[in-house]
Parts: C-alpha cells; structure tokens; sequence
C-alpha cells in the first residue's frame, strides 16, 4: 500500500503496565505490525515498566532511565497502573506516582479525550440514542496546574478541635493560552468551533481564563467561533443537547469532572482512548482512560479498543499521519458493525471475542 508519503521511522516507548496492561497493549502491537508491514512508516517499539511492575522490579514506579527514554521516542504508548497489590506501597511509590511523575516531568499539559459514539454501540449510552447518535466531542482539559497543584494547600489545625482543609485554583497568562491554543488548533481541523468552560461568575481564576481565551482569539484564531459557557452549565448541556459542542476546553478540576460525563455518553469505558501533549516537538503520552481492571486481569477479558484508538491517536497527532489513524478507526467501526464483541461490549446477537481475537479481527480488518 503506498499512501504517497516519504518513509518516515518513528519510536515509540512501550509500558504496558500492570493488570490487564499487557493484554490490551499486545493487542496493539499487532496493529503496529500491521503498520510497519503495511505503510511507508516504521514504528521502533521500545518496552519499559511504569507503575507497580517497576516498583516491584526497580523499587520506583517510573526509574529515571524510563523516564529518559520516554523524552527520548516520540512518542508513549501506556496501558494501564495500579492493582490491589500495591495498595499499602507509600503514597509517593504507588504505580499512580508513576504516571503522574512522567506527565509532569514531560509537561504533559493538554489532555485530549475523545467522546465519539459509534453507531453499533448506540444502545450502551445511557441516553436515548437520537440525542447520541454521530456524537464526535473532543474536551481539551488543562493538566498541570489549577486547584490540584496550587498552594498553599494542605490540612491545618485550627484550634478547638477544628481543622481547614485548603486547596488553591491559580492559572497563569502562559497555562491558559498554551492549552487554549491547542484547542484553537485541533478545533480548526474539526468542525472550527470551541466551547470554553469555567466559573468566570465565581471565580477570579475563571473571569482570568474567560478573558485569556478571548485575547487568544482575537489575536491569532479569529476565524473559529467562541463561546463561552459556565462549566455547570455545560455539564447539563452535555446531557441535554451533547451535539452542539465540538471542542470543549477547560481547566483542570472542570475538566476531570466533564471529561468523565461527556466519556459516559457513549456509555463503555473500554472503547475510550486520550492523549496527554506537551510543547510541540516533544514526546506525548498516549493511554487508554481506563485503569488496570484487575477484577479481568489475565482472563482474556479486556477490551482492547480504547489502546488501540490511542494508538491512532498517536498517529494523528504525534506522527501526523491522520490517514492511517483513519484507516484504523474504520476497521474499529467496521469491526463492530459486524458485530464483534468483547464482554464488556456485548449484547444479543453478535459474536463475543477474547482480548486477542478482537486485536485479530481489527487487523484482519485492516488488511481488507
Ligand atoms: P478500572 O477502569 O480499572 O475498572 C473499572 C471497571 O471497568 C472494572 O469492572 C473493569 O473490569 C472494567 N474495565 C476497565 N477497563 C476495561 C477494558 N479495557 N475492558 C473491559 N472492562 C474494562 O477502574 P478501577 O477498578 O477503579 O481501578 C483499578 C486500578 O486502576 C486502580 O489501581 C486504579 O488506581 C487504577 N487506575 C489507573 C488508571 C491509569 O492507569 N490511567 C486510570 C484509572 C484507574
């Protein structure tokens, strides 16, 4: 197959992870074969561990020569942290620690999640499927500032048996129009219109990001539409009429909440893929929502689609080879309309599949 492209090698940092990680992440190295078999582009895959594997293995959830070679590929496909088994590891070592450090350490700042219904999956949204139907939301959440990084913050004795619990929401100029702009970016490539979610009638911090993005607008994207909209506001638009938003930008704790409703409308969390970006040219993260579901894990269970539409994800927008991550979101879809289930998906009348016989069935797909 020739896409008319120069060839092009990329590498990509494996860390599958823990629980169900190195199930769902096998099921994408089968595309990446499929890829590097099939295009003008190579993928150089590297394996590491992140989370409680490296802890067990390295004494840390992220060793700094992972972490160094995640700076180093172009990008880093994940799986999944975290298990029972760690539960009582000290704060800063739970495989959690792990992911946060690497997003941290990476400046990982702008959190891509799709919200995309496929028309075989219509039923498993919670809403009626003519308010679902075709939806295609991308929210844009800032990730590495806002009210879960702010200080001062901590619990405080207060006399007379009281305590205070405090938290700081602060962004500055720089955080806000560094995300938006990503939002302005993707938004032009999409359906040209953003929607920007805060608190501006509450908050210092919203009134702050309303005006930024504003400024941001008129300066450098005047030719996408704007509006702005109170985050609970738009948290009760996400149910009643999901179809007007196209990309939603917000912060942080806004974004934590409305990612998670808007993920929910299409109602099963092993098809949701995102992405963590950084400043352009650098390494960007991409991982299913999901976590570990060590309740499935080793059992052949796991759904396998939200890794590999990350894996697509990552094509698009760290490869820029929209074309392929194309292809491989319609073998997704046309893996389903035939009917092509794991447990997790599945209902009467079609045919329930294995974590591997689902990443089998996409690439037999692709090869169609
Ligand atoms: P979870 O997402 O792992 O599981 C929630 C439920 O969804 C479970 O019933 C699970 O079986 C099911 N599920 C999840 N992914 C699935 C898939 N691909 N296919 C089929 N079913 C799937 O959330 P949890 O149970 O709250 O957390 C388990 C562990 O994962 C915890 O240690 C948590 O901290 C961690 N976690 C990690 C991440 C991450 O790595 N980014 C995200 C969330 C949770």
């Amino acid at each position: 197959m020739n896409f008319g492209y120069k060839n092009m090698d990329y590498t990509l940092q494996i860390l599958s992870g823990d629980g169900i990680g190195t199930e769902i992440v096998n099921e994408a190295q089968k595309v990446i074969g499929w890829i590097n078999s099939n295009t003008d582009i190579t993928i150089k895959t590297h394996e590491d561990l992140i989370g409680g594997q490296a802890y067990d293995e390295y004494g840390t959830p992220l060793a700094d020569e992972t972490l160094e070679n995640c700076r180093k590929s172009d990008a880093i496909l994940m799986g999944a942290v975290g298990g029972p088994k760690w539960d009582n590891v000290e704060y800063n070592k739970r495989p959690e620690a792990g992911l946060l450090r690497l997003r941290k350490e990476l400046d990982l700042f702008a959190n891509l999640r799709p919200a995309l219904v496929f028309d075989a999956l219509i039923d498993a949204s919670t809403l009626k499927p003519e308010i679902v139907r075709g939806l295609d939301i991308l929210i844009v959440r800032e990730l590495t500032s806002g009210v879960y990084f702010g200080e001062p913050r901590g619990i405080k004795d207060i006399g007379n048996g009281q305590r205070r619990g405090i938290n700081t929401q602060s962004y500055t100029t720089e955080e806000i129009k560094r995300v938006a702009r990503v939002a302005f970016d993707l938004a032009r490539k999409r359906s040209n219109k953003v929607h920007s979610c805060e608190k501006a009638n509450v908050m210092e911090s919203g009134k702050l990001w309303r005006e930024e993005v504003s400024t941001l607008r008129a300066e450098e994207f005047s030719d996408v539409t704007l509006e702005h909209m109170y985050a609970d506001n738009c948290a009760m638009q996400l149910l009643k009429n999901p179809s007007q938003f196209d990309v939603i930008v917000t912060d942080n704790l806004f974004g934590d909440i409305l990612s998670d409703e808007a993920a929910m409308l299409t109602g099963s969390l092993g098809m949701l893929p995102s992405a963590s970006l950084g400043h352009k040219g650098s390494s960007a993260l991409y991982e299913p929502v999901h976590g570990s579901a060590p309740d499935i894990a080793g059992q052949g269970k796991a759904n396998p689609l939200a890794t590999i539409l990350s894996l697509a994800m990552c094509l698009r927008y760290s490869f820029d080879r929209g074309d392929i991550a194309e292809k491989i979101e319609n073998s997704v879809q046309k893996v389903l309309n035939d009917g092509i289930r794991t447990e997790d998906i599945m209902t009467k009348g079609c045919l329930e599949v294995s974590t591997s016989e689902m990443g089998d069935a996409i690439v037999k797909s692709l090869g169609q």
